[in-house]
C-alpha cells in the first residue's frame, strides 16, 4: 500500500509534502500539474498527509471515490517518461 496524491494537487504543487517525506518518494516534473507518490518507495508513515494544504493527500484505502483514479495515475506515473526528468521540487 501507498499513499496517493488526489486531484486537490493540480494547480497547487505547494511541496510542503515533499519537505516532511523521510524516503523522498515524492516527485514532479517542470511541466507537471501536481505531484507524484512512488508506491515502490513509500513506507506509509503518514507523514505527508496532515501538512498539504488543500487535503490532496489520502493512504490508498481512504482516498474519496472521485479520485480513486489517482491510484492507478500516482503508480503510472513512474513506468513512464525518462526517470533522470523525475525531480522533488
Ligand atoms: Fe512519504 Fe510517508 Fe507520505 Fe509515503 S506516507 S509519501 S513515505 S511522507
Amino acid at each position: 500500500m501507498a499513499y496517493i496524491i488526489t486531484e486537490p494537487c493540480v494547480g497547487v504543487k505547494d511541496a510542503a509534502c515533499v519537505d516532511v517525506c523521510p524516503v523522498d518518494c515524492i516527485y514532479t516534473r517542470d511541466a507537471d500539474d501536481q505531484y507524484y507518490i512512488n508506491p515502490d518507495e513509500c513506507i506509509d508513515c503518514a507523514a505527508c498527509e496532515p501538512v498539504c494544504p488543500v487535503t490532496a493527500i489520502f493512504s490508498q484505502d481512504a482516498v474519496p471515490p472521485q479520485w480513486k483514479s489517482y491510484i492507478e495515475k500516482n503508480a503510472n506515473y513512474f513506468k513512464t517518461g525518462d526517470p533522470k526528468t523525475l525531480k522533488r521540487k
